[in-house]
C-alpha cells in the first residue's frame, strides 16, 4: 500500500503565496508536490477533499505552559502528551513546552519528561521542537505570575550545572538582561546556540542594547511584564519596536494587549518580525470557574481570563486558532508568517517546515470558512479531523 495521498482544498497559503484550488500530494512525512487544478481532480481512495477549506502550514507555538488541564510543570510524559494532543485540535503542529520559574528540581523533572517525550514522540500530538525556559533568571519587579520565591540571580555556571544535560533541547531562555550576571549568561547561551529572549524585565533601552550586543535576539510576550515605551526612555517595548535584531512574541488575545497596540507592533516590525504565541496555561480549553495551579500559585478562570487571587493575569487562555481569528484582518500570507513561519525561522526550521513546497515537512492544517480548524496533519499523518467540514475517502 502506498503511503501517499492528496489534499484538495479551496485555497492554500504559506508566508509567500496564495494558491487557488491546490492539490497537494503527501508522501510519508513530507510534501511531495504542490500543484493547482485541485477542483478538476477526481477524488481517489485516501484523498482528503476539503472543498471549503484553506490549507496552511501548521501553527507553531513557541510559548506554551499547558492546556486541557495539564501543565508542563507536572513533570510527567503523560501531561506533555495530553498538551500535545490538545494543541492539534487548535491547528498547532509544532510547539515548545515552556517552563515557569520554579524550584530547580521541579524544573529539571519537567525538562527530563520533555526530553524523554522528544525521544519517543506521540504520533497523535503536535511535535515538540524544543524547550523554552521562562525564568528563573528574571527581574522580581516584573515577575507577573512567576512566583517570587524561586526567582534567581543569573549565573552562567549554575545554569550549565542544572540545565547542562538538556542544552541540546533548550531553544529559548527568557531572562531579564539588567540583572547582575545576565550579560555573561546571554553570551553563554549564544555560544550554545540558544536564543536569549528578553522578558519579565525592567531593562532600559541602553541595557537592551548591551543584551543585543551579547547575543539576545528575541522579546518575550511584548508589552507584558516589561518596561514600557516613553518618549525619553524607549524601554524594552521601544527596543522591540525599533530594533530589527529582535523578534517579538505577541499574545493577541485582546486581553493582554490592546488590538491597536498589536497592529502598531506589526506595522513597526513588519510581518517577519512578530511571532504570535498563546502563552497557554493549563486552563486553556477549560470552562469558566476552572481552578488550577501555575507552579505554586492558585489560578482561577473567569470571563475567558486566568488570574491570580490578586487579579494579575496568569498566562493566557488563548490558543493560536483564536489568535488567528483575532488578527484576521491580515491577508492569509501575513497570518501564516505570524503564526507559523516566523517561529519556524527563529528555530532554524524555516525551509523545512512552515512552507508549502516539495520536500518540506507535511505539518499542515485545514481551516474552514468559519475560521475553525477542520483538520490537522503532523508529519504526514492526520492527527485530528472535524468530520462535518472535511471528507476523507475511504481506504
Ligand atoms: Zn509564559
Amino acid at each position: 500500500m502506498s503511503d501517499s495521498y492528496r489534499i484538495l482544498a479551496a485555497s492554500a497559503a504559506d508566508f509567500r503565496d496564495e494558491i487557488v484550488h491546490p492539490q497537494i500530494t503527501i508522501c510519508g512525512k513530507s510534501i511531495e508536490s504542490v500543484e493547482t487544478g485541485g477542483m478538476l481532480v477526481r477524488v481517489q481512495e485516501g484523498d482528503i477533499a476539503a472543498k471549503d477549506c484553506l490549507l496552511v502550514p501548521g501553527f507553531i507555538d513557541i510559548h506554551v505552559h499547558g492546556g486541557a488541564g495539564y501543565s508542563v510543570m507536572d513533570g510527567t510524559r503523560a501531561s506533555i502528551r495530553a498538551i500535545g494532543r490538545h494543541l492539534v485540535k487548535h491547528g498547532v503542529t509544532g510547539w515548545l513546552p515552556t517552563t515557569v520559574t520554579a524550584p530547580l528540581d521541579i524544573t529539571v523533572a519537567a525538562l527530563n519528561a520533555i526530553s524523554e517525550e522528544m525521544k519517543h514522540p506521540d504520533p497523535l500530538g503536535a511535535r515538540i521542537l524544543g524547550i523554552h525556559l521562562e525564568g528563573p533568571y528574571i527581574n522580581p519587579d516584573k515577575k507577573g505570575a512567576q512566583p517570587l520565591s524561586y526567582v534567581r540571580v543569573p549565573d552562567s555556571r549554575e545554569f550549565l550545572k542544572w540545565a547542562g544535560p538538556y542544552l541540546h533541547a533548550i531553544k529559548i531562555v527568557t531572562l531579564a538582561p539588567e540583572m547582575e550576571g545576565a550579560l555573561e549568561l546571554i553570551q553563554t547561551l549564544t555560544r550554545k546556540n540558544i536564543i536569549t529572549s528578553i522578558g519579565h524585565t525592567n531593562a532600559t533601552y541602553k541595557e537592551v542594547d548591551k543584551a543585543i550586543y551579547a547575543g539576545a535576539s528575541h522579546v518575550t510576550h511584548c508589552f507584558n511584564a516589561m518596561s514600557p515605551m516613553t518618549g525619553r526612555e524607549p524601554g524594552v517595548v521601544g527596543a522591540a519596536f525599533a530594533r530589527k535584531e529582535l523578534k517579538a512574541e505577541l499574545i493577541w488575545d485582546n486581553i493582554h494587549v490592546h488590538p491597536a497596540s498589536c497592529d502598531a507592533l506589526v506595522a513597526a516590525k513588519g510581518s517577519s518580525g512578530v511571532i504570535l504565541i498563546s502563552d497557554g496555561i493549563p486552563g486553556a480549553g477549560m470552562h469558566d470557574g476552572y481552578e488550577f495551579s501555575l507552579g505554586d500559585l492558585p489560578v482561577t478562570v473567569k470571563d475567558g481570563a486566568a488570574r491570580l487571587p490578586d487579579g494579575t493575569l496568569a498566562g493566557s487562555m488563548l490558543t493560536l486558532d483564536v489568535a488567528r481569528v483575532n488578527s484576521a484582518a491580515f491577508d492569509p500570507c501575513t497570518l501564516s508568517a505570524l503564526i507559523s513561519h516566523n517561529a519556524a525561522d527563529t528555530l532554524g526550521l524555516g525551509r523545512k517546515t512552515s512552507i508549502l513546497e516539495s520536500g518540506a515537512d507535511a505539518d499542515l492544517c485545514l481551516i474552514d470558512k468559519f475560521n475553525k480548524i477542520a483538520g490537522t496533519i503532523v508529519q504526514g499523518k492526520v492527527v485530528w479531523m472535524e468530520k462535518d467540514q472535511t471528507e476523507r475517502s475511504k481506504k
